[in-house]
């Protein structure tokens, strides 16, 4: 309740600075504020007002499309309970960009598509060029912020990297400021802090004094309009999004204590507060070694473009109790499950464990699937499934592993009665991708319940004559309970096959309820 009436006064606020201005009409209606309401590229922007006296600060994501580290960094502190002045974030402002994955604005005059070049700068540009730059520029300038800070990534470590010749230093992993600002106490604070979260010193940041390159947004709100303003770069080659991601909000937490704004280390805050208890359902999806980036991609892609769920890519470092119970669901995708078993450690799987003991949701796919079996030593036992597998003498070949059944292929799958509830609007048989998922039978583990079949394999892939007639008729898909919570493991591969995709995220409303 609090904090509904805090988003309540925050919209009237907001309204009255704003008024006769296009966003106004918006607000009043309790809709999403939009930068560029109508045109392709809009996009939502999020104003957090702690409904007292303060600075306004301004965080932007998604300037170049191919960082999207600063998208899903911008997107997860616009939920920071702030307790003075005004946030004001627009996680995602090159909207189109970041759909494609590429840096410009698709369809953009040659002059004019790097979006971070088109705001105004003294004696070079008097105007922004541009639908989104002038949108963009227009509402920067109506919010007078007092700080405004822009989410990049480059694509190498500024520290490390050694470009060919003729090619400038990528800036990845640096904070670009301007040393005239006086802000060097707040900025070397950030810097500390940041540095402690990178082991590997060709990975460390670095400070560029020199400020933001001109007619770039962060040096337009410098030279235009003398506000305090940084970019803050990742770097996104070699390194995970989670890694990415923590990286900025280390930043941005220590940033916003200096400014006042907290008063507490919230870089492990990434949704709302009560999120288990909002309508939307928060999803933590496994990215780290033993996980398929590929598959972790077509996962992410799918789960957040339903508008029921937010999706957070988290690694082995985020696992902690405090961290997952901001979710409902955890989601481990394809891979190698001892792997991911590996990189959890045994801190970890416990954690993983424990969360669903207590009503969490998880979903394991292929490698995820073998991850939440009963049968391996390493594996999390929370769902009574025994593996077939094993190392057999094949005749001519040597010593096979009998769980490998060769490279990607379709196979007939058929839902039960049960499945046809949860899965209730793909066919009941279908043909699935399947590549070496675990093929299950009851393990009988004790302490764990009999699971649920949700779906029969109907033909089977065979790579050698003993694993004939092991596959068909076997669970693809089964749902457990554990403790509270529910867990579903899918063996093959419907994330990935046209028509079925749908039913990955079916599962993971099954699993929240
Ligand atoms: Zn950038």
């Amino acid at each position: 309740m609090v904090k509904i009436r805090i988003r309540l006064i925050a919209s009237v606020i907001l309204a009255s600075v704003i008024a006769h201005d296009a966003f106004c009409e918006e607000i009043q209606q309790g809709k999403r504020l939009l930068l560029g309401s109508g045109k392709p590229w809009e996009t939502p922007i999020y104003v957090n007002d702690s409904g007292h006296e303060g600075p306004t600060v301004m965080v932007l994501g998604g300037i170049h499309g191919n960082e999207p580290a600063g998208a899903a960094s911008a997107d997860q502190i616009r939920h920071w309970p702030i307790i003075s002045g005004k946030l004001v974030v627009i996680p995602r402002v090159n909207r189109a960009a970041l759909r494609e994955k590429i840096r410009y604005v698709p369809e953009a005059a040659s002059d004019e598509r790097d979006l971070n070049r088109n705001f105004p700068s003294p004696s070079i540009a008097d105007n922004p060029r541009g639908e989104i730059a002038k949108e963009l520029w227009d509402f920067v300038v109506k919010q007078d912020p007092d700080w405004l800070f822009d989410l990049h990534e480059g694509y190498q470590f500024n520290i490390s990297h050694q470009p060919s010749e003729g090619k400038a230093k990528s800036v990845g992993s640096t904070i670009i400021f301007d040393q005239e600002q006086k802000i060097d106490r707040m900025v070397e604070r950030m810097f500390a802090s940041v540095n402690g979260l990178v082991t590997d010193p060709k990975r460390k940041f670095l400070l560029l004094k020199r400020g933001p390159i001109k007619t770039s947004l962060a040096a337009a709100a410098i030279d235009v309009l003398g506000k305090k303003a940084m970019i803050l770069e990742t770097t996104h080659q070699y390194q995970r999004l989670p890694v990415r991601t923590r990286q900025h909000r280390e930043m941005m937490s220590v940033a916003l204590r200096e400014i006042g704004m907290i008063d507490q280390d919230l870089s492990d805050v990434v949704t709302p507060e009560d999120s288990i208890r909002s309508e939307q359902i928060h999803v933590a999806l496994f990215d780290d070694t033993g996980g398929s980036s590929r598959g972790v991609n077509t996962l992410s892609n799918l789960l957040s473009s339903r508008t029921d769920m937010v999706v957070c890519h988290i690694d082995a470092k985020d696992v902690s109790r405090h961290f997952l119970d901001q979710f409902d669901v955890i989601v481990f995708g394809g891979g190698s499950g001892s792997s991911q078993a590996r990189t959890l450690g045994e801190d970890g799987k416990e954690v993983v464990r424990s969360f669903i003991q207590d009503g969490g949701g998880y979903i394991g796919i292929c490698g995820g699937a073998y991850l939440c079996s009963a049968f391996y030593p390493w594996s999390l036992k929370v769902v009574d499934t025994h593996v077939f597998t094993g190392v057999r003498e094949i005749k001519g070949v040597g010593r096979k592993a009998m769980y490998l059944r060769g490279p990607t292929t379709e196979v007939k799958m058929e839902l039960t009665d049960h499945g046809q509830r949860i899965f209730g609007n793909v066919s009941q048989e279908s043909l699935v991708k399947f590549h070496n998922g675990p093929i299950v039978s009851p393990m009988q583990l004790d302490g764990l319940p009999a699971y649920t079949v949700l779906a029969h394999f109907r033909s089977e892939q065979v790579l050698y004559p003993p694993q004939e007639g092991t596959m068909i008729d076997t669970p693809a898909i089964v749902m457990g309970e554990f403790g509270a919570g529910s867990v579903i493991a899918i063996s093959p591969h419907p994330e990935s096959t046209e028509g079925l995709e749908e039913m990955i995220s079916q599962a993971v409303r099954a699993v929240k309820d």
